[in-house]
């Protein structure tokens, strides 16, 4: 990693004497950045609990000086979106007290716009037991920093918020627009928060959204997603009796092995290079995942009903309806192959995400640029990944027609135990966002 005062012999591109301002600002204000993130990762928001956090970024945005807005989403102008599915975050808390905030800086003129972007919402802790650190408690060790959310986004937001800071510290004004978001519920789609922005006119020329990618990962795709769920009907009968019933369970098993089958045919058919760039990803550029799977009532009787829930997972090349059908038919031929099934065919229910996948050109010059800056203060050649997660980014490029990408820290435990973030990896991501914010958007 270069520091600010290697930076100038190390960089490809001669410095201005802002931009090495700037990037002294940035290690300069190091501690302040940490604090502002242990304070953001202290304050638990579990999808469908943003509102407290919500609160600290609005009064950040304010302390920015920027021209606030806050509001919670409506679902009468969402659902005439395309796009639009009801969230199972929206199905059990609604949208009251949870909403987007937007900082917006006015640019001085002239330059290109741009938004730089973070999800509030993190994950459950859950199981809490398998953390040796406390979810909640921001501690560091050894440069990392931990807690719910430290990488999964919030040491992205802090990276957002820390390179503008030290521009503004210089007396340098962007010449663009720079439109900050903090929004809701992306781990359930995103619909919400990130869409939601988009139909209230929040647009510019470009977008960065600050997905903890290694700093030196641009993501460049996202997959489809879509949950469903498969219900099977059996016929109870008392345990003793077992023969005179039909174990719904049983019957669901078919169709989870129908499933796994699947999976297996479609991974050993479908590539795609960008979601296959780590070692342990290759091949499995799709997936179906059976995360959840009840049934029967209790040990005495022959389960009279048994339930699968599923997500699949796909990168861009397959049209959604298409992969739907793909699984429909894959469970309906189990139902043909046996005769209760037959009489007694599989509900299937399609409910929360249904994503189509993205992917942005990459010969686009907000992804050139990135590209430029990640070279200049990692020495590293940026890779481009993606298509194997939903992200936010689908929204600016399908729905918005705004080129976006996802540029983050480092970190690791996202969505499992002892989740953290690099502190360095937050430091360096301001610096390429700084960078990226004069050249983007000109500076006066
Ligand atoms: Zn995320």
């Amino acid at each position: 990693m270069c520091d600010s005062k290697a930076l100038l012999n190390c960089g490809t591109r001669k410095q201005s004497g802002l931009q090495n301002r700037v990037l002294k600002e940035i290690d300069e204000k190091r501690d302040e950045m940490t604090k502002f993130l242990q304070g953001l990762v202290k304050i638990p928001s579990v999808v469908g609990y943003e509102g407290a956090a919500q609160r600290f970024m609005q009064k950040t945005f304010r302390d920015l000086g920027l021209e606030v807005h806050v509001w919670e989403p409506d679902v009468a102008e969402l659902e005439k979106h395309p796009a639009y599915f009801k969230t199972t975050s929206y199905t059990k808390f609604g949208y009251k007290r949870r909403p987007n905030v937007i900082g917006r800086l006015q640019g001085s003129g002239g330059g290109r716009s741009l938004i730089l972007a973070g999800h509030i919402d993190v994950v459950s802790p859950e199981p809490v037991s398998a953390w040796t650190h406390d979810p909640w408690g921001a501690e560091i060790v050894d440069d990392k920093l931990y807690g719910r959310g430290a990488a999964d986004m919030k040491g992205g937001i802090a990276a957002m918020v820390h390179a503008f800071k030290c521009i503004q510290a210089t007396g340098a004004k962007p010449a663009g627009d720079v439109i900050f978001k903090s929004t809701i519920e992306e781990e359930d789609g995103g619909i919400g928060g990130t869409l939601a922005t988009i139909l209230k006119g929040y647009h510019a020329d470009a977008a960065i959204i600050t997905e903890p990618t290694d700093v030196y990962n641009i993501e460049i795709a996202s997959s489809g997603v879509m949950y469903f769920g498969v219900k099977v009907l059996g016929e109870s009968a008392h345990a003793a009796f077992a023969q005179l019933g039909v174990n719904a369970i049983g019957k669901a098993m078919k169709i989870y092995n129908a499933l796994l089958k699947l999976n297996n045919e479609r991974q050993s058919r479908i590539r795609y290079p960008p979601a296959e760039v780590e070692p342990a990803t290759k091949g499995h550029a799709t997936t179906i995942n059976i995360g959840k799977i009840q049934g029967g009532d209790w040990p005495s009787t022959v389960a009279g009903w048994a339930e699968l829930e599923c997500r699949i997972g796909w990168p861009p090349g397959e049209e959604l309806e298409d992969v739907k059908k793909q699984v429909e038919d894959t469970i309906y031929r189990v139902a043909e192959e046996d005769p209760w099934l037959r009489e007694n065919p599989p509900r299937i229910k399609w409910f929360g995400w249904r994503a189509r996948p993205h992917e942005q050109d990459v010969n686009h010059s907000i992804v050139q640029t990135v590209t430029e800056f990640v070279k200049e203060l990692t020495g590293k050649k940026a890779k481009f990944i993606g298509g194997s997660a939903g992200l936010d980014t689908r929204h600016y490029v399908l729905h918005g027609k705004i080129p976006a990408i996802c540029l983050g820290p480092h970190g690791s435990g996202l969505h499992s135990a002892d989740e953290y973030v690099e502190i360095d990896s937050v430091v360096e991501t301001a610096k390429i966002l700084a960078l990226t914010i004069l050249d983007w958007c000109g500076y006066e």
